[in-house]
């Protein structure tokens, strides 16, 4: 099986889940995923989970990126920060949406990579691609605010800077962390800003997410 039927069919298992938002699926359709894990990995690019990118970090599963992205309901245009940059494939998602991203992560070597990929197919331009090295926990405040934030890693507390760099009517999508000693039992939580300090929160069911640490790593 080529890749182009191997991603099809991963469409269509995202949509028996229950995905049907058409830009989405689309994007999926046509970003290609095996650019964005391990060379050894690539065979199961296509398949719906996570695998590791290195770094003790993972992309995140199709079926969850699909979730967050229709919950984000990204459009054209809109000006989205993605907190955990990884791999970059969530970036080429957003990217291939057409929105204006800045994305952010904290490991060195990640970032280099998604950079690297990012620009090779073609995805990262300079007016609409903004990718940071750095602690994603402060936002990127130089650039907000921002109609869209996404944040690939875990939280226990939401991070103050995202609430405030959020435009009214703009959607933050975070996987959140209750204090309870379930091993990944993440909420995935949508929080839109409503006015300059009223905030709706819906929770959108448990997922499994690495932590947000603190810091940068170098090497
Ligand atoms: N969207 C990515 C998910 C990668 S996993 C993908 O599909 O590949 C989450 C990423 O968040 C990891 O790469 C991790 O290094 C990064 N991360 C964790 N804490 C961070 C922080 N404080 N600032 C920026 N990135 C962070």
């Amino acid at each position: 099986m080529d890749w182009a039927t191997m991603r099809r069919a991963l469409v269509e298992q995202l949509k028996a889940r229950g995905i049907t938002n058409r830009a989405v699926l689309h994007a999926i359709g046509r970003v290609p995923r095996h650019w964005f894990v391990p060379r050894s990995l690539r065979q199961y690019a296509y398949e719906d989970r996570a695998l590791p990118i290195g770094y003790g970090q993972t992309i995140s599963q199709p079926y969850t990126v699909a979730r967050m992205l229709e919950a984000l309901a990204p459009e054209p245009g809109l000006r989205v920060l993605e907190v955990g940059l990884g791999s970059g494939y969530l970036t080429a998602l957003l990217l291939a949406m057409n929105c204006r991203v800045w994305a952010i992560e904290r490991i060195y070597g990640l970032f280099r990579r998604a950079q690297k990929v990012l620009r090779h197919l073609g995805l990262c331009q300079p007016a609409t691609c903004h990718l940071v090295w750095g602690d994603g926990w402060w936002g990127l405040p130089a650039f907000a605010p921002y109609d869209r934030i996404v944040v690939s890693a875990s939280v226990r507390q939401v991070p103050p800077a995202y609430l405030l760099q959020l435009r009214y009517g703009g959607r933050l999508v975070i996987p959140f962390e209750k204090y309870d000693w379930l091993a990944g039992r993440y909420q995935l939580l949508r929080i839109t800003r409503m006015g300059p300090s009223h905030y709706r929160t819906e929770d959108l069911g448990p997922f499994v997410f690495v932590p947000l640490r603190p810091g940068t790593e170098p090497h």
